[in-house]
């Protein structure tokens, strides 16, 4: 497994406009460095503990992007080195982030985590949940929390075309609030979707960040 190699192969292939997060998470400081030595500056991490050890190991030009569960008393430790948050899914986590993020005075681009799944999931707003959340109005009083886009996770299948249905309805579902709620809300223009085993067809259903983690750190030791 040559992290330099896999990170060259997947920026070849993808389109100018569409950003790679190298999800590192598992994977040790030292692999990380080697992505970092082959480029790659916007890694995703998803548990708070890791993210603040590997922040403080590695160069500080990353950009570090949080894309897992995030409890908000976890909110104030990352903050101070997080670009972006892809899993906001309740108005008490945005406004946690606000409040944090005022007090040190510090942008942070926040993505709303959308359920697309066929799966049950613990995590993320149903379309009609984030047509409710926009509507209230709550997330424009944010100064510093703004909403930079959408996130989600398709379901784990070998169906493409099932793949392929659910990043179409988010990206649908995008064009929607974007017009709907954001049309004077440049910041607005991030769509997070794909991962290792789908980001060719997010990328084609109109991705604009891609999360790939295990094609190329490998595979995660839990
Ligand atoms: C782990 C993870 C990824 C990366 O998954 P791979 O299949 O290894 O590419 C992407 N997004 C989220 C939210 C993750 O938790």
């Amino acid at each position: 497994m040559n992290v330099a190699d896999n990170i060259q192969q997947i920026t070849d292939t993808i389109p100018e406009g569409v950003k790679l997060v190298a999800v590192s998470k598992f994977h040790p400081a030292g692999v990380v460095q080697q992505a970092y030595d082959a480029g790659q500056r916007i890694f995703g991490e998803s548990r708070m503990q890791e993210i603040d050890k590997k922040h403080t190991e590695l160069p500080g030009d990353i950009e570090w992007h949080f894309i897992g569960h995030l409890q908000t008393n976890k909110v104030k430790f990352i903050l101070p080195y997080t670009h972006t948050i892809h899993s906001i899914d309740s108005w008490k986590l945005l406004a946690e982030i606000e409040k944090q993020a005022s007090a040190i005075n510090k942008p942070v681009c926040c993505l709303l985590e959308i359920h697309i799944a066929a799966e049950d999931a613990k995590y993320g707003l149903t379309f009609d949940e984030c047509r409710k959340f926009l509507a209230e109005g709550l997330w424009k009083d944010c100064k510093f929390a703004y909403i930079g886009g959408l996130m989600g996770m398709a379901t784990y299948t070998e169906d493409e075309d099932q793949i392929r249905k659910e990043f179409r309805s988010l990206k649908q579902f995008f064009d929607e609030v974007k017009s709907g709620f954001f049309s004077e809300y440049d910041n607005f223009s991030e769509l997070s979707m794909g991962m290792s085993g789908d980001y060719k067809i997010a990328i084609e259903e109109g991705s604009t960040m891609i999360r790939v983690g295990s094609s190329i750190f490998g595979e995660r030791e839990y």
